[in-house]
């Protein structure tokens, strides 16, 4: 894969691999159920990309609604259910501060994004793909110069592989 045009696929979480829940927190495994095709997309683009990681703000911590071992435990979870199908996923970092805290890291700050170039110094930023649903992904993708996608629940993460593995 070393000309390959895919470097890093950097996921939001919720709305781009799992279902948003209206007006509240994925909390648990319960709550989690994968965006249509997700997990088959996600097997592809692990065969095309380098490597996937996840950047995902997660307020709800701070709120108090869930605790971080929650997430984590959630996020193993997930992961595991990646593999079962043949996908992968580097790593995942989150944001567990409120919106007003003025963090560097809640998007549409890039502290996330910059942290993962910190712990993968190799990441091609001009090859790597940044794919949210909302403005705050969009507006940290283009802040750091990915090639950045909003997707929802008509152009999914799944039709954007189509679209990419067609071409
Ligand atoms: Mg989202």
């Amino acid at each position: 894969m070393e000309n390959s045009s895919f470097d890093t696929l950097f996921l939001d979480r919720d709305g781009v691999i799992n279902k948003k829940l209206e007006g509240r927190y994925v909390r648990n495994w319960q709550e989690f159920e994968f965006m249509p095709q997700a997990l088959i997309a996600i097997k592809i683009l692990s065969q095309l990309f380098n490597r996937i990681i996840i950047i995902t703000n997660q307020q709800g911590i701070s709120k108090g609604i869930m605790s971080e071992n929650d997430l984590i435990i959630l996020h193993q979870t997930m992961i595991e259910n990646i593999q079962q199908v043949g996908g992968k996923i580097d790593k995942i970092y989150f944001c567990p501060h409120l919106e007003k805290s003025k963090c560097n890291c809640r998007k549409p700050k890039t502290g996330m994004i910059e942290n993962a170039i910190k712990d993968f110094p190799e990441i091609r930023i001009k090859k790597s793909y940044l794919i949210g649903d909302s403005p705050s992904d969009i507006v940290a993708g283009k802040t750091m110069g990915l090639n950045t996608i909003k997707v929802d629940n008509i152009f999914t993460l799944y039709n954007w592989t189509e679209q990419i593995i067609a071409h």
